[in-house]
């Protein structure tokens, strides 16, 4: 055997994960001797030993990394031994341009969570406590590598205690850079009024107090404040909702373990263990009828999002108690659609009217960072909103890609960045309706394009001349002399299913796009599409027959006029037996006779999210919504599982016509049928629709994989029926399992089109 030295390069997610000290410790069991350091490219190691050691040690490298690295790339080099005398842990080096992902948030593990509630611990009830293993990540990184000087961590100076434990490759606490105490950390204070009423654990207490008095407390987080108050309580709830200007749109809750949470909601495995997973999203759950939340909590729907305390401070806030609510409402501390508040003195300005009170911290949050929506289907996640403990964990590529930029859509944005394999899908900016989204969207751009040092050669956007994010990739282009590339909506969904899955695009693919909207080649608003796709183009062979949309945002908002559209354009009278037709009296129903005949503001479309407004429309579900996809969720609700008859659609040279399926509801209404029958009815055709299109296009390409993505699949059951219709036929059906259904994936079609693009 030959005494050698091993020169080891790992990438990935390692920093910030207690690697080096598992590198450390490693070396010390197999008694070799070197260096680890972290670089900006990842772990750099350097070991001399006998070669069948050095090779143990590559190995158990791999096998045995911590629980929250993960682990890309690895690459060992053998030489001459370099004569090392002890195993040391040396400074970062910053390399120019290098670049590595960075760890996501991750929630309080459990051997932190023993010493918050244990007294003789010296972080007992402190609510900054952490660890290699647990804390804030990306929320307080400016730059890399990640190291505390580039934290928002950076002003608290670490007492001798801490700095012990920091300095302790033994020490579970060995280089976690958020590490602090009672003595050197963050604190928490109670805010009433602008004025500071009490601090650390009494604030906590006085704070539970007010809960659980009903009052609304602004609570500051892990990415942004959250606004809390006791779901139990109707009038609190309701209270919340005036102030926020939210109507119906659910709230999530916090409950404080799992016990609490299967007292009020099913909860399947895959759900449970979703919920303890480190990155702690908000799972939406069947809600149990006997359960004591109140129904302002989620208006008109069957399940509701709820998530387990995160943090340590969450932990303390909802501590058990005789008296103390079982469930808090936490929704994002924002008045309506703005971005959610970060900071202390935003926060003061922004929430006052909405606050009884504030429990601040002066920890600050560097990158705001919503929390995260899943649903479970078929035991897998299925993201609704991918952000906190998931972002800025990257998607990877089946290629290598240059560096460029996605700009995204315009509601649920996130953008996405790509480099070598990877492409960082950021966090959820929002609704970019407003200035402040905006903003964000470009500080967000900005820090992402910082951290992975990325230097975009080209930007991808939307093809709606109207997004906000789209004027910002043209402008951007323009001034940096970019290639810009324009994306039509629904070949980016489907693109980003493909990438999700590793497809690398050189074969065609089925796509089935349901969405609520999506600017189209002609100018029309699509979202019924059935595409060939692969990364560089589309064929769009068949869609939903258009119909008009008077007014366009005002039949988005009052699914009954989308109704009378539809109906207008079908030939079929308004007749006033029907639910649509009765919200508008004559005069009304003349001027938006004239409207339609006119074609003044009408667009049209093929959006299968407007034929589902209309169908909840004319089943008497709801004709006014008070946010987006109100009407089909609460359509959906009401299926009913069990019937197994359906509304019939047809399909011509390149549409699917709808008018026999929406004559035969009708006439059920007319009927009296129950409304459970009838929306099952409606889910029934649109799938065995969906398998005769996909079949059709199957015979004509001989196409056998089908990807389903938009909005409109946020429907499980939807893709309940037309996966089991689907798949009897023999077809491989690609889902969403990384980015959202929704427009929070679109950025990620974006991209790997654009990259085929440019590459020609
Ligand atoms: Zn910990
Ligand atoms: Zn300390
Ligand atoms: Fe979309």
């Amino acid at each position: 055997m030959s005494y050698q030295s091993a020169r080891i390069h790992i990438s990935g997610i390692v920093q910030g994960v207690g690697f080096r000290p598992f590198v450390y410790n490693l070396a010390a069991r197999l008694d070799l001797k070197g260096w680890v350091r972290n670089t900006s490219a990842g772990v750099d190691i350097e070991v001399d030993g006998e070669r069948n050691v050095l090779d143990a040690f590559v190995q158990a490298l791999s096998e045995e990394a911590p629980k929250l690295s993960h682990i890309d790339e690895l690459t060992a080099s053998f030489g001459p031994a370099s004569g090392f005398r002890s195993f040391d842990i040396v400074h970062s080096a910053s390399i120019e341009s290098a670049f590595q992902p960075i760890s996501p948030d991750v929630a309080i593990c459990d051997d932190c969570l023993r010493e918050l509630f244990d007294p003789s611990d010296r972080r007992y009830r402190y609510p900054f406590i952490n660890c290699t293993n647990c804390g804030p990540r990306f929320t307080i990184i400016k730059d890399i590598p990640y190291d505390r000087p580039k934290t928002t961590m950076a002003g608290f100076q670490l007492c001798p205690n801490c700095e012990r434990e920091y300095a302790d490759p033994s020490n579970r606490r060995f280089h976690a850079q958020p590490v602090a105490c009672p003595v050197c950390g963050p604190h928490v204070w109670l805010e009433i009024h602008n004025e500071q009423n009490t601090r650390d654990d009494n604030a906590i207490q006085k704070t539970r107090q007010l809960l659980a008095e009903g009052k609304i407390i602004a609570i500051k987080g892990l990415g942004g404040f959250h606004l809390a108050c006791d779901a139990t309580n109707a009038d609190s709830v309701a209270e919340l909702r005036k102030r926020k200007l939210r109507v119906d749109k659910p709230f999530a809750l916090m409950m404080p373990d799992l016990a609490a949470i299967e007292e009020h909601c099913f909860v399947n495995d895959a759900e449970r263990d979703l919920l303890q997973s480190t990155a702690r999203p908000i799972v939406l759950l069947h809600l149990r009828p006997e359960s004591k939340i109140v129904e302002e909590v989620v208006p008109g729907q069957n399940f509701i999002g709820v998530m387990l305390p995160y943090t340590p401070l969450h932990y303390l806030l909802l501590e058990e108690a005789d008296g103390f609510p079982q469930a808090l409402v936490m929704t994002s501390g924002n008045v309506s659609e703005e971005p959610i508040a970060t900071d202390n003195d935003e926060a003061r300005q922004r929430l006052t009217s909405l606050a009884d009170a504030f429990l601040m911290h002066n920890r600050d949050i560097y990158i705001r960072c919503d929390d995260s929506v899943v649903r479970v289907f078929e035991k897998q996640i299925y993201p609704i909103r991918r952000s906190r403990g998931y972002a800025p964990f990257p998607v990877k590529l089946p290629w290598k890609v240059p560096p460029l930029l996605a700009a995204g859509s315009e509601l649920k944005n996130t953008f996405c960045i790509t480099n070598k394999n990877y492409a960082f899908l950021s966090h959820h900016i929002g609704d970019m309706e407003n200035y402040e989204t905006l903003k964000s969207f470009e500080q967000g751009v900005e820090h992402f394009e910082r951290l992975f040092r990325v230097k975009p050669e080209g930007i991808a956007y939307d093809l709606h001349p109207n997004y906000l994010a789209t004027r910002y990739a043209l402008e951007r282009a323009e001034r940096e002399n970019l290639p810009a590339v324009g994306v039509q909506h629904h070949h980016a969904h489907i693109a980003a299913c493909m990438a999700e899955h590793g497809l690398d695009g050189s074969q065609p693919i089925i796509g089935v796009s349901f969405d609520g909207t999506g600017y189209g080649d002609d100018g029309a608003i699509w979202g019924g599409e059935f595409m060939i796709v692969d990364y560089k183009s589309y064929q769009r062979l068949f869609h939903l027959q258009y119909f008009p949309l008077p007014g366009g945002d005002a039949s988005i908002k009052k699914p009954a006029r989308t109704a009378l559209a539809l109906l207008w354009s079908l030939g079929i009278e308004w007749d006033e037996r029907l639910a649509p037709v009765a919200e508008f009296n004559q005069e009304e129903q003349k001027l938006l006779h004239a409207q339609l005949e006119k074609k003044i503001n009408t667009p049209m479309t093929s959006s299968m999210g407007r034929l589902f407004d209309a169908a909840a429309a004319l089943a008497a579900v709801r004709q006014i919504v008070n946010y987006e996809g109100q009407a089909a969720i609460e359509f959906e609700a009401l299926a009913d599982p069990d019937e197994a008859g359906s509304y019939s659609f047809g399909l011509n040279q390149n549409e699917v016509e709808v008018r026999s399926g929406i004559e035969s509801l009708i006439k059920d209404v007319k009927a009296g049928v129950h409304t459970s029958k009838i929306s099952a009815r409606f889910h029934n055709g649109l799938a065995e629709m969906i398998r005769m299109t996909v079949n059709k296009m199957n015979r004509e390409t001989g196409i056998r994989s089908v990807a389903l993505s938009g909005g409109v699949w946020q429907n499980l059951t939807l893709i309940g029926r037309t996966l089991s219709l689907l798949r009897s036929d023999g077809f491989t059906v690609y889902l969403h399992r990384q980015v959202p259904t929704n427009d929070g994936g679109l950025s990620l079609g974006q991209a790997v089109i654009a990259v085929s693009r440019l590459r020609g």
